[in-house]
């Protein structure tokens, strides 16, 4: 079995605790207007295009985005960190697009972390079936869950699907005593008005003490030439980045909810 992978960092220390390998898999149900791996999203290798110069000239290089790997494959790159794990009480991390959306080979993967006691988190945006979420969560140390808009119908606009799902196996995870982490991309004016706060808030409060870290990640625009090589159309991808004093003031007001509410991963 191999999974399609689209890239693998090491010395990631924004993925979860420690220093972590963090594997980046293809494929993601969601088409967030914000994202900024558009790349991450399509199910099958494909082209990117690069800009290259050589003294006066500019010419275009196609490149694959996208490799076939075995797990043990995938687990031998870790291990090239291994020492780092060991050092700093970090891991692996599988991130994506959308990883349980190769959950077969998700699972055989994390399989071999137990084998090996390599740490394991699982970056999700929590949408797939209930029985994939159990079947992974059997496997994953700590699940990275991605809590974008409360508001159902802002959330078909702005992803392109409910939120139902999502927040349904964000509480049967919560309810296996799995350790969870928030993380919420902080997009203002779109999920970070009074009504969205509250609406958050009382999620955090119905889950609170099964879950309580939160990450806030202020979008970046930094994403935009990747859309233009890919080909893709990056008109809607134009948002505000929240300013420092937005966040520190999101996180306080977040915070009251007993919350240990950090700004960035
Ligand atoms: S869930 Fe993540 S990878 Fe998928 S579209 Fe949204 S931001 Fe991009």
């Amino acid at each position: 079995m191999k999974g399609l992978i689209f890239d693998i960092r090491h010395y990631a220390v924004h993925d979860g605790p420690g220093i972590r390998t963090t594997v980046f898999l293809k494929g993601c149900p969601l088409a967030c207007r914000w994202c900024h791996n558009p790349e991450s999203r399509g199910t099958s290798s494909e082209p990117i295009v690069t800009k290259r110069r050589i003294g006066d000239k500019v010419f275009d290089e196609n490149e694959m985005v996208g490799v076939r790997m075995t797990p043990l494959e995938v687990i031998m790159e870790a291990e090239k960190s291994r020492l780092f794990f060991d050092e700093s009480g970090g891991g692996i991390t599988f991130s994506g697009g959308e990883p349980l959306m190769q959950s077969g080979f998700l699972y055989e993967t994390l399989k071999l972390c137990r084998e090996r006691e390599m740490h394991s988190a699982v970056d999700t945006c929590g949408l797939a079936s209930s029985d994939n979420i159990q079947k992974i969560a059997e496997l994953t140390d700590l699940f990275l869950f991605d809590i974008k808009l409360m508001d159902d119908q802002k959330h078909i606009k702005y992803t392109g699907v409910s939120n139902q799902v999502i927040l349904n196996n964000l509480h049967l995870l919560a309810s296996m005593g799995k350790k969870i982490w928030l993380r919420m991309p902080v997009i203002p004016g779109i999920n970070d008005t009074p009504d969205d706060i509250r609406k958050l808030m009382n999620l955090l409060i119905e889950l609170y003490p099964k879950v309580k870290n939160l990450n806030l990640l202020p979008y970046h625009a930094a994403a935009k030439s990747k859309y233009d090589r890919l080909g893709l159309d990056s008109s809607d991808y134009v948002f505000n980045q929240p300013t420092p004093e937005v966040m520190e003031s999101l996180k306080l007001k977040l915070s009251q909810t007993g919350y240990a509410v950090k700004i960035g991963g």
